[in-house]
């Protein structure tokens, strides 16, 4: 069996339960010693055997877990983060599959979810956004013309992005050009939960000369909306007047956004739509 499993962004302790319990039992752990933090490697039992993949190409790795499979020992394939976000995994279980190898995915803790944390930052805010672009500036992998930076800033909502903070100047000249206002705040967070982790607040306008100040080049997340510095207005969910599924609400005005829902509140059309944010919070 081969795992992938998502490290998380650094800290030890931000992997999975089920990702640290699989490194435990596995024969022989793959990681990407570029950017998985080698205290991770504390989870393996003594005999596992150990492989950086940072010096590796895909068909280095798919032989080292082909040979483990062979003696019928269990592979992790451990990657930064989510795999599921720029993981390179696809290529890989589709080599799998080809040869009816078995595998498993355990998800994990996403950069951007750290950096937010880093921050004490919520990226959906009501009245304010409610929608998260996660992207990155063309490198040396292209990006779709359509996923263009300027075309995804016309949104104006929150947004982060991994594998940019080495470009700044092209991607704030990108954001801006798209429609962020210079005075839009952002922010970038370098090595999230790592010891070294550093967070800077800044502007459109301010963030590559921060950047340089700071000299980050790598390893870094660099978000952008006003979710970063903004007045917002509060949940419905949590609002006392506010029904659902869980908790009958006092019912009254609760139109704090003005949008008529308060009403609908005590329906049952609104209940419905209530369950649905219940359900998301509680997984
Ligand atoms: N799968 C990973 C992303 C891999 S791409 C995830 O879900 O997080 C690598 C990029 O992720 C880096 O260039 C950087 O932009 C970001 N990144 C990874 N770990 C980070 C960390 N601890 N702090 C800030 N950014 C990080």
């Amino acid at each position: 069996m081969i795992y992938f499993i998502g490290a998380g962004p650094g800290a030890k302790d931000l992997i999975t339960v089920r990702g640290a319990q699989v490194l435990g039992t596995v024969d022989c752990i793959i990681y990407a010693g570029s950017l998985v933090n080698a205290e991770l490697l504390e989870y393996a039992k003594a005999s596992c055997e150990i492989y950086d993949s940072a010096s590796m190409t895909l068909e280095e790795v798919v032989e080292a877990m082909c040979k483990t499979e062979a003696l019928g020992l269990d592979t992790a394939r451990l990657h930064t983060g989510d795999p599921s976000l720029y993981g390179a995994i696809q290529e890989q279980i589709d080599i799998l599959r080809e040869k009816g190898i078995a595998f498993q995915i355990i998800p994990g803790v996403s950069a951007f979810s750290a950096a937010a944390a880093a921050l004490e930052a919520e990226y959906t805010l009501p009245g304010i956004s409610q929608s998260l672009i996660l992207t990155r500036t063309a490198g040396r992998t292209p990006v779709p013309e359509k996923e263009g930076i300027s075309a995804f800033a016309s949104h104006q909502t929150s947004m982060a992005l991994f594998l940019s903070a080495g470009m700044l100047d092209k991607l704030s000249e990108e954001l801006l050009e798209g429609g962020y206002p210079p005075e839009t705040p952002a922010a970038i967070v370098y090595k999230a939960s790592w010891p070294d982790e550093k967070a800077v607040r800044t502007t459109l306008a301010g963030l590559a000369a921060e950047g340089r100040a700071n000299n980050i080049g790598s390893t870094a997340m660099v978000l952008v909306g006003a979710f970063l510095d903004s007045d917002y207005q509060r949940s419905k969910l949590y609002d006392p007047s506010f029904s659902h599924g869980f908790r009958q609400g006092t019912g009254q005005a609760a139109d704090a956004q003005g949008t008529g829902q308060a009403a609908d509140a005590q329906g049952t059309g609104q209940a419905a739509d209530a369950q649905g944010d219940v359900a998301s919070s509680a997984t």
